[in-house]
């Protein structure tokens, strides 16, 4: 199989001749699979069948092509798919942290899953010392403790866009033996592969940009299999389990069972098979749908983001717009490097004005849709103050530019001209006197 990106999101996991020869991936809508026999039924218990299907919580053909693909898209040695992004973000720090610890994360990130760190895992004994930025290596170097078992980051924020030095920040956490998870929802795979950078752990919420049309809610985390997880901080990895018990083998931890593919095995046998967050086969398939056409999908809207971005700086009720994607940041130089084809579909600008203005122009836009989504086919409005950031307190969200005169776009595939002159008619509407 080719090894260009857009090839493999055709074909990437999926063998034809193992599903009747299905030129598209058939939608296993089933919960369970035959046995066959006893003797069957007892080589896949020992784990003597790898490929084997046995019950739709744990594995499904339809879902394991999905699983393949983004796996195979972004360098990784697997994937676990998972029912929501936020289902993807809580695992990854589950299998990481468990039994507790501490993990570091820029506070500027995703408002659902920064209300998680703040006030739920602690509750699990999972303790998070936040940064504000994520790229000030000292001040992060200074906040690893014995007992810090993480760093966490989006590659691209939300909704500011800042771009963090993925390379830098995992030697960084490699040299104090952690892994680096990387949230990589906002470029997708089209556009970014941590992994490739040096991530260890990717989290996606493939609801977003990779199915593309609105229309499903479904999560990932993706394991780049390089990552050296040590005994003495990750002992979850060299438990013997019953469940991997083989006559002969002395051994049986995921550790030694699976090798590289030890943190996803543990994953989906734990966290997903006894939590249950499981993606339905049909959400797969929407999700596969999706994945075929995103660089057609995500090189359009890259294309009319920056043209949107462009006509925002030069409005006169634009107090300033936030797309690193325009290199007129101090960041140029880390979107050069790490962003060739763009940053992404998703940014935000603040207006001159106040509340009532923002309210003005979500009433008025006529073309865009107002609603706490990103990632779609069509374009999107939204207040992060009052919608998508709001759980976060007021001081944190002003140390991270969310003020009410904030608003988020995520850019979709209309025509750039309409969607230029939705937003000039109303933020016009939004400043009439
Ligand atoms: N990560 C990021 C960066 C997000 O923007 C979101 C949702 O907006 C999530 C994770 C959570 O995804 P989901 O809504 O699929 O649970």
């Amino acid at each position: 199989m080719s090894n260009n990106f857009d090839t493999k999101k055709i074909h990437s996991g999926y063998q034809p001749q193992k599903h009747n020869y299905s030129a598209t991936v058939p939608i296993y809508q089933n919960v369970a699979f035959d046995l066959h026999d006893t003797e069957r039924a007892d080589k896949i218990a020992r784990g003597e069948e790898p490929d084997a299907f046995m019950y739709s919580r744990v594995n499904n053909p339809t879902v394991d092509v999905f699983e393949k693909r983004i796996a195979e898209l972004d360098g990784g040695v697997g994937a676990v798919a998972v029912s929501s992004g936020m289902a993807a973000i809580t695992y990854a720090i589950l299998n990481t942290a468990e039994g507790g610890g501490r993990i570091i994360a820029p506070l500027d990130i995703y408002g659902a899953a920064l209300d998680e760190f703040r006030t739920l895992l602690p509750k699990f004994g999972i303790n998070f010392d936040f940064v504000d930025d994520i790229n000030d290596f000292e001040n992060i170097e200074r906040l690893i403790k014995p007992d810090t078992k993480a760093i966490y980051a989006e590659s691209v924020s939300n909704p500011i866009t800042n771009v963090a030095d993925v390379t830098k920040i995992a030697e960084l956490a490699h040299s104090h033996n952690i892994p680096l998870i990387i949230d990589n929802t906002f470029p997708t795979p089209y556009l970014f592969n941590p992994i490739k950078h040096g991530a260890d752990i990717v989290v996606y919420s493939s609801t977003k940009g990779i199915s593309g049309h609105g229309n499903v809610v479904s999560g990932l985390i993706v394991d780049g299999g390089q990552f050296d997880w040590k005994k003495e901080k990750f002992p979850q990895f060299y438990e013997n389990e019953i469940t991997l018990k083989k006559k002969g083998r002395k051994d049986f931890s995921f550790a030694a069972v699976y090798g590289k593919e030890a943190y996803l095995q543990h994953l989906r046998t734990k966290y997903l098979r006894l939590m249950g967050g499981v993606l339905s086969p049909f959400s797969a398939y929407l999700d596969l749908l999706g994945l075929e056409t995103i660089s057609e999908r995500i090189g359009k809207e890259v294309a009319t983001s920056l043209k949107i971005a462009h006509f925002l700086e030069k409005n006169e009720h634009v107090e300033r717009v936030f797309n690193s994607g325009l290199l007129n940041t101090p960041q140029e130089e880390l979107v050069k490097k790490y962003f060739t084809k763009g940053i992404g579909t998703i940014f935000s600008f603040k207006l001159k004005g106040n509340m009532k203005n923002v309210t003005e122009l979500l009433n008025n836009v006529k073309v865009f849709t107002y609603l706490p989504n990103v990632g779609d086919n069509r374009s999107l409005i939204v207040n992060p103050s009052r919608v998508t950031h709001r759980e976060i307190p007021e001081n944190e969200r002003q140390k991270q530019e969310i003020s009410d005169n904030l608003i988020r776009l995520s850019i979709g595939l209309e025509d750039s001209s309409d969607l230029i002159t939705d937003l000039e008619q109303a933020i016009n509407k939004a400043f009439e006197e």
